[in-house]
């Protein structure tokens, strides 16, 4: 069998003589082509892909899109990557983070990876705080990277000292110059993030074409910085976020009100509070969308598409879908893929803890 080689060398045959007359040369004269500029992991955060996903989607008129920022492809698996480093380079470079300092951060998974991972390659000792809903992948991918983890139990109220947002003030209250919490439900760096750099991403991608802008919240970052960046190209850019059954956010975009949360089995997405990093008034629309909508669409983009992605992924393209089937005249719906799938193989793609809490693996095949 013989392989061909996907490049313009192919041609090349290493044995010719005019490639060993290069061989020869290459030896004896240094080289004077310009080098190729070798990166760090983390410089690989950001200018993820965007999939065209339109083929999930079944519009009623001609000209619509679906498109979808492929976070899972983060160097940490997942969007938050891009918090964690815009929050720390500011940290170091303002002298609030100083060598020998320990950080901190409440998270439901991701934000711990991303923490753990940029601690490691910086010399950082990381602690993060989660609760038992976190699935046991985001735990153990926080620990390979050297982090401590701190699990709190899941469901108890927000006023509780053991709900595990507050268990970063812990160690900033005993000792303010040992550790630097990273706050990221109420710091503005991280909306700022999103501004920064996702938006702009998603403006170019689209030739400033985006119509609608799809994502779940949690922080709130995401669509905050990001609904903010693309209303300031185009203020007829609407702002979707799709919201679990039992969190908050429906409620209080709707009457500015809310009553206790109820569980709910999707990570990462819906809360139980309202964090400083959500700016609801750039919200256009909030889409409930269940459990099993959301998992039910992680398991079609992966028997289809062959993505195999989060379970807020299959919420927000839930929820995308929903407002690409309802257009009347063409338009371009950005969603982004928060985190890979591969953080979920024991839970939204696991028959028997599917059937354990009620739901069921669905089976689909590409049309
Ligand atoms: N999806 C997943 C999987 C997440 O981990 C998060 C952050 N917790 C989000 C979506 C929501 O992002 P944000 O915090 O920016 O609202």
């Amino acid at each position: 069998m013989t392989f061909v080689a996907e490049t313009n060398v192919s041609e090349c045959d290493a044995s010719s003589p005019p490639c060993k007359e290069a061989a020869a040369v290459a030896a004896e004269a240094p080289c004077v082509a310009p080098q190729p500029q070798y990166k760090r992991f983390s410089d690989l955060i950001g200018n993820t892909p965007m999939i065209d996903l339109t083929a999930l989607a079944s519009p009623k008129v001609s000209g619509v899109k679906v498109l979808a920022k492929a976070e899972f492809m983060n160097p940490g698996l997942s969007i938050k990557d891009r918090i964690i480093r815009n929050i720390i380079d500011q940290a170091e470079a303002s002298g609030q983070l100083k060598p020998g300092m320990t950080i901190v951060a409440a998270s439901s998974g991701n934000t711990g990876a991303a923490l753990a991972m940029i601690a490691a390659m910086r010399g950082y000792k990381a602690i993060v705080t989660t609760n038992q809903k976190c699935s046991a992948e985001k735990m153990n991918a926080i620990k390979a990277y050297g982090a401590e983890l701190i699990v709190t139990p899941a469901g108890v109220g927000i006023d509780s000292p053991d709900h595990y947002m507050n268990a970063p003030q812990v160690f900033t209250a005993a000792d303010p110059d040992k550790y630097f919490d990273i706050d990221q439900y109420d710091n503005m760096k991280n909306p700022e993030a999103y501004y920064k750099t996702l938006a702009p991403e998603i403006w170019e991608q689209t030739c400033g074409t985006v119509t609608h802008f799809v994502a779940g919240a949690s922080t709130g970052g995401t669509i905050s910085g990001t609904g903010r960046y693309l209303k300031e190209m185009n203020p007829a850019v609407q702002c979707v976020l799709p919201d679990p059954v039992g969190s908050i956010f429906k409620q209080f975009y709707e009457t500015g009100q809310y009553d206790k949360a109820k569980s709910y089995l999707i990570e990462g997405v819906g809360k139980d509070t309202i964090p400083g990093a959500l700016d609801i008034s750039l919200v256009d629309e909030v889409i409930v969308v269940t459990d099993q909508q959301a998992f039910d669409m992680c398991h079609r983009l992966c028997q289809t598409e062959g993505v195999l992605a989060g379970g807020s992924a299959g919420m927000n393209l839930h929820a995308a879908i929903e407002v690409a089937n309802r257009a009347t005249e063409p338009c371009t719906v950005v969603t982004v893929l928060c985190d890979s799938g591969v953080k979920y193989l024991s839970k939204v793609y696991n028959p028997e803890f599917l059937e354990n809490n009620g739901l069921t693996m669905s089976e689909h095949q590409s049309q």
